[in-house]
Formats: structure tokens, C-alpha cells, sequence
């Protein structure tokens, strides 16, 4: 499928981390991270004016731990693909640190790599140092606080980057699905704006879930043992 497709895009989620130790946000295991944290208390608006330094606390603790993680093999053979075009849902950089030009990385929900002041009016931005995050700050600018720029729950995707990932999804030839559970909306409506469009869709998941329901082909194993195999000898392009 991937050798007859002019077009091909890849779309992942917190699977395509998890061989690096990042521990992914729905899986059943006892590291899942809302399986131990209350998902409305620490990434969504509500929860930063309840207890902002909580909040800020929580990124900084997950900051440190990216800063221990190395990208794994299925970033590397994904970086690999130096034409394809990456939508992601993490917000971490483990494709760009694997090599992947960061014009290539549509990050739909943004980045922990830095903070944002939360008044929206304001576009201040400041690169954070994961090995010694700052504590809650206000903004140098318009005195707001400072915080992880990232998309909660109840916020909107960045609209350019929701937008380029959106028409590139209905130009496709194959999708690959990498490593979610496709239950985030509208970012899980990607699968579905691609197949409408024609696309085939190939999940690589070692639990295909909801996303293996919607595809072509579900390869039922982990990226890092899939991808490398599957992605051998190829040169794929997103075609922009
Ligand atoms: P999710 O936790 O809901 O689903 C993870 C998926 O990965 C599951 O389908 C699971 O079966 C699969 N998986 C587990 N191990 C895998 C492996 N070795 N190889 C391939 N797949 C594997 O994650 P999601 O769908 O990305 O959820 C969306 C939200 O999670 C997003 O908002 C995203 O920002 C956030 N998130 C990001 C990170 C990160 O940046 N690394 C980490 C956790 C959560
Ligand atoms: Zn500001």
C-alpha cells in the first residue's frame, strides 16, 4: 500500500513515545497517565485557575522526565522519511531530536518545550530548559502567568497548523497511524477526513483500538519494531 501511494502522511499519538519511557495518557497499564491524574484538575483552563502552581508543577515533572528520554527507533525511521510530512499529537520533540526538520512536524497540540502567557491577547513565548523548568511566573509583557504551551482540554487546536494538517489529509493516498487511541477530538477526526477523501489508512498500534477499526491495514505490534521494517527501503513523500 505504502509503495503504490503517491501521497502518504503520518499521524501519531503518545504509542510513538512509549518505547522511549514517555508513558502514554489511555493505555491500561499502572504508567498511564490518567489512569494516576485527573485529566480536568491539570490540563485543562478550569484546573490552571483552581491551582496554577499545581499545574505548572505537573508539566515541570513530566519536563524532567523528557529531558532523561532519547527518541527510539520508530522516531528515527519516521525522521528517516526526510519528504513526509509528520502530524503528531505529542508535545514532545522526540521526532525533531531524531532528525525531522521541524517544518515537517505539525504539532497539533502544541509543545512542552516552551511556555506561553495564558491571556490570549498576548503572544508571548519563552523557550523552556526541561532539565531546570522555571516555576509559575507571570508574563514580562502583560503580567498573566506563564504557562505550558500546549492545548488543554476545551481549548482550540493553533488553527494554521489544524488547517494545513486538515488539507493534507484530504489529498492523501495512505495514511499511517502511529500509536493512538483516536479518541481526541478533532485531532482523531484526521482518520476520518482522510478516508472520506479516498485515503487508505494503516495503523501500526500493538492494541489498534479505535483507529484499527477505521483502517486498511492494522499492523498489531510496536512502532519501534514495526516501523523500521515496514518503512525499509522506502522514499515516502507527502507530495508539499
Ligand atoms: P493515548 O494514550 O490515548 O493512546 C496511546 C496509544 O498508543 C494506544 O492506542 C496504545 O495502544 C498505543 N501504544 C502503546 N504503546 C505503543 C507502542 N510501543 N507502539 C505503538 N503504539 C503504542 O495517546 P493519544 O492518542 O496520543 O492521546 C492523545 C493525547 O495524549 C494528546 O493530547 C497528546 O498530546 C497526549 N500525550 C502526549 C504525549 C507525548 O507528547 N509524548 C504523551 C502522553 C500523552
Ligand atoms: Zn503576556
Amino acid at each position: 500500500m505504502l509503495e503504490q501511494s503517491r501521497r502518504v502522511a503520518v499521524f501519531s499519538g503518545a504509542g510513538l513515545s512509549a518505547e522511549s519511557g514517555v508513558a502514554t495518557f489511555r493505555d491500561p497499564g499502572p504508567d498511564a497517565l490518567w489512569s494516576r491524574f485527573d485529566p480536568t484538575e491539570l490540563a485543562s483552563p478550569e484546573g490552571f485557575a483552581a491551582d496554577p502552581e499545581r499545574v505548572v508543577a505537573w508539566y515541570n515533572w513530566r519536563r524532567g522526565r523528557l529531558a532523561a528520554v532519547q527518541p527510539n527507533p520508530a522516531h528515527r525511521a519516521l525522521a528517516a522519511q526526510t519528504r513526509l510530512i509528520q502530524i503528531t499529537q505529542n508535545v514532545d520533540s522526540l521526532l525533531e531530536q531524531a532528525g525531522a526538520s521541524a517544518d515537517r512536524v505539525y504539532h497539533l497540540h502544541g509543545s512542552i518545550m516552551r511556555d506561553r502567557c495564558h491571556n490570549a491577547a498576548c503572544d508571548h513565548v519563552e523557550t523552556v530548559d526541561l532539565r531546570n523548568p522555571p516555576p509559575l511566573r507571570p508574563c514580562p509583557r502583560c503580567g498573566a502567568y506563564l504557562r505550558p504551551a500546549v492545548v488543554w482540554f476545551g481549548e482550540a487546536l493553533p488553527q494554521d497548523v489544524w488547517r494545513q494538517a486538515e488539507s493534507l489529509c484530504r489529498q492523501l493516498d495512505c495514511l499511517l497511524v502511529v500509536g493512538t487511541s483516536a479518541t481526541v477530538y478533532p485531532a482523531a477526526g484526521l482518520i476520518e477526513i482522510a478516508r472520506a477523501a479516498g485515503s487508505r489508512v494503516v495503523v501500526v498500534d500493538p492494541n489498534p483500538g479505535v483507529a484499527g477499526g477505521q483502517a486498511d491495514l492494522a499492523l498489531a505490534g510496536a512502532a519501534g519494531d514495526v516501523l523500521p521494517a515496514l518503512l525499509e527501503g522506502l522514499d515516502l513523500d507527502s507530495g508539499s
